[in-house]
């Protein structure tokens, strides 16, 4: 098993969380490099976010075969390593991407993804903007301007 860590930098504006590497991100050993990594930088840099002052990570840290959805037990086994990264990483926003990273973050909430993002969560430590994950916007095109404005929001945030 090959863990992919995050990467960034400490105190960020914003720290990203999605759920697993894919193969891309296996073999170059860093998190978020394939297609779904192409349209968060793109997103970002129409935004004028500088993703190299960002950090970014998963929820779970290696390749689930086949790039099958991680499991509960998997989310909860990567749970305290995750919480303890933000914890040492301190960002003031954590965008969670998909249903697995905020699972992660929230295992207690109640949520439909759909119906949830976009939604500021104001919760200590971090605030946390629950969007779409990247890969259901590639599968679903027109859902991309969605993920879109919940980067937007954050960033109105970040200028209040
Ligand atoms: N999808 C994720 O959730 N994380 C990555 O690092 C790449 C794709």
């Amino acid at each position: 098993m090959k863990i992919i860590n995050g990467e960034g930098i400490l105190n960020p504006f914003i720290a990203i969380v999605g759920e697993a590497p894919g193969a891309e991100e296996e073999i170059a050993g860093r998190p978020f490099v394939g297609r779904s990594g192409q349209l968060i930088n793109s997103i970002m840099s129409e935004l004028g976010i500088d993703r190299s002052q960002t950090y970014i990570t998963n929820a779970v840290k290696f390749r689930p075969e086949n790039n099958r959805t991680p499991t509960d037990v998997e989310i909860s086994d990567w749970r305290s390593l995750l919480i303890e990264e933000l914890y040492l990483v301190k960002p003031k926003i954590v965008i969670t991407l998909g249903t697995v990273a905020l699972k992660a973050l929230k295992p207690s909430l109640d949520f439909k993804i759909t119906k949830i993002r976009g939604q500021l969560i104001t919760e200590y430590p971090y605030l946390v903007m629950p969007t779409f994950h990247p890969s259901y916007c590639l599968r679903n095109p027109n859902e991309t301007d969605k993920l879109k404005e919940d980067f937007k929001k954050v960033l109105e945030y970040a200028n209040r």
